[in-house]
């Protein structure tokens, strides 16, 4: 097991928080001069960078570690932006990367600098040991993710892939520590949920705001809103959800090793998710990993109070199991809420699931357990999307991977996006040491 020295965890969390000081909140993202700081990093240790930006201002930047075998390489994927903070909520200002508690606090800490600056750790003390593998390594660091990829991933799987071209494809998100009952998982993404954004289009007779309509569009689409954010739409169970759900329930023991493995059994898994799931949190996850799912996230009707309108729009964001299409999705909005609608698909990607049989997930498995005996690794499928949606269409295997052992009562999801997003040092230096581990032995070949 690899252990950083002092020194060199010292050069790791200054590298963190100087990216973290790199305000690259999306909109507008601006991620150049982060992209540039990551460029003069890879440069000091002889590694060439490639700097694309794809628009003004919206830069990624890629370097190469050559291998010496013929393997395909390996990428180590992260993105340079953020989402946005508000800096009157926070305990320290949120682009200051304070050290405090323990912890390095900021956005981006978690989703993802840390992981960008353990990778660059990675590269960096390869290149100066000169460790030479059986294929290259490379690392991204790409803009653009939080709005959807298009200046960053996408921008380089559509015009320079031959820089990310790999076989292998380590990312976000994955590889955090989930606690139930005790019990410390690592789940670690193998697959992602697809997209399936519909507008639902409701019309009726316009009228006079003084006689009442209970059948009016907006009457209409309000019922079909509150149905819809309130409905379960039908389980289909997953390879990756039945091991999940099956291998967890094992891990956690009577009774969950009874109950949790009906969630997947036809005909069970809807009493049991209703029923026998009390803690929302885990309901909500449980159901987004079996089933399609609808959120009314949009409303437009109406301009003048007194007058009904003649139509009213409700969009939903849609997400699609992997294997299932939009036109299953609206088949069953129309199981839930009839058809008295027009119905439009405005974006569709599909899901994407990759096999979790392979050298590096074992590789994965293992380092895990040497480095914490009491955790179980499971494949996890994730029900937003990453950068790792545009790699897949490469070819590329995509793990989402970013060890971090957390703290006991330290929660991952409410770090990931929220207001005092914080890294513990401790789960950094865990997460470099594994990382260097996995990206060693599995390219020892
Ligand atoms: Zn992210």
């Amino acid at each position: 097991m690899f252990q950083l020295s002092d020194e060199e965890f010292r050069e790791a969390t200054a590298l963190l928080q100087d990216l973290i000081r790199f305000d690259t909140s999306n909109p507008p993202g601006n991620e150049l001069p982060a992209a540039q700081y990551v460029a003069g990093v890879l440069e000091a240790e002889g590694i060439v960078p490639e700097l694309v930006e794809a628009e003004p201002g919206r830069a990624s930047v890629v370097g190469r570690l050559r291998g010496e075998g013929g393997a395909r390489p390996l990428l180590l994927s992260s993105h340079l932006d953020v989402v946005p903070a508000v800096e009157g909520e926070w305990t320290h200002p949120p682009f200051s990367a304070v050290e405090a508690e323990g912890c390095i606090w900021g956005r981006g800490t978690v989703d993802m600098k840390g992981m960008t600056a353990m990778g660059l750790t990675v590269m960096r003390l390869l290149a100066r040991k000169g460790y030479s593998l059986d294929r290259d390594i490379i690392l991204a660091a790409v803009a653009d993710e939080e709005a959807g990829c298009t200046h960053g991933s996408a921008h380089l799987v559509q015009h320079r892939r031959e820089l990310i071209d790999a076989e292998y494809v380590i990312n976000e998100v994955g590889g955090f520590t989930l606690e139930v009952k005790g019990k410390r998982f690592y789940p670690i993404q193998v697959g992602e949920k697809g997209i399936a954004w519909l507008r639902l289009c409701f019309r009726g007779t316009p009228g006079h705001g003084s006689l009442p309509a209970p059948e009016s569009c907006v009457a209409r689409l309000a019922d079909a809103a509150g149905k819809l954010a309130r409905s379960r739409l039908p389980i289909h169970p997953t390879e990756v959800a039945r091991e999940f759900i099956g291998e967890m329930g094992r891990e956690l023991g009577f009774p969950e090793s009874l109950v949790m493995p009906l969630l997947s059994t036809p005909g069970r898994g809807g009493f049991v998710l209703d029923h026998l799931v009390k803690n929302p949190e885990q309901k909500a996850s449980l159901q987004a990993t079996l089933c399609n799912t609808v959120n009314p996230t949009i409303i437009r009707a109406g301009s003048k109070i007194n007058v009904v309108p003649g139509e009213a729009v409700l969009e939903l964001d849609g997400r699609l199991l992997p294997g299932r299409t939009a036109s299953d999705l609206v088949a069953e909005v129309q199981g839930v809420i009839g058809r008295d609608f027009e119905i439009e698909v405005i974006r569709e990607a599909s899901g994407a699931v990759h096999s979790w049989k392979t050298p590096l997930f074992e590789s994965i498995r293992d380092v895990i357990k040497e480095r914490d005996p009491d955790g179980v690794v499971l494949p996890y499928l994730v029900p937003g999307f990453t950068d790792s949606r545009c790699y897949a269409e490469t070819g590329a295997t995509c793990y989402g991977f970013y060890p971090l052992r957390l703290p006991e009562g330290m929660v991952f999801s409410r770090l990931f996006h929220g207001t005092d997003e914080r890294i513990p040092l401790e789960s950094f230096r865990f997460g470099i040491e594994a990382l260097y581990d996995v990206v060693t032995r599995f390219g020892e070949g």
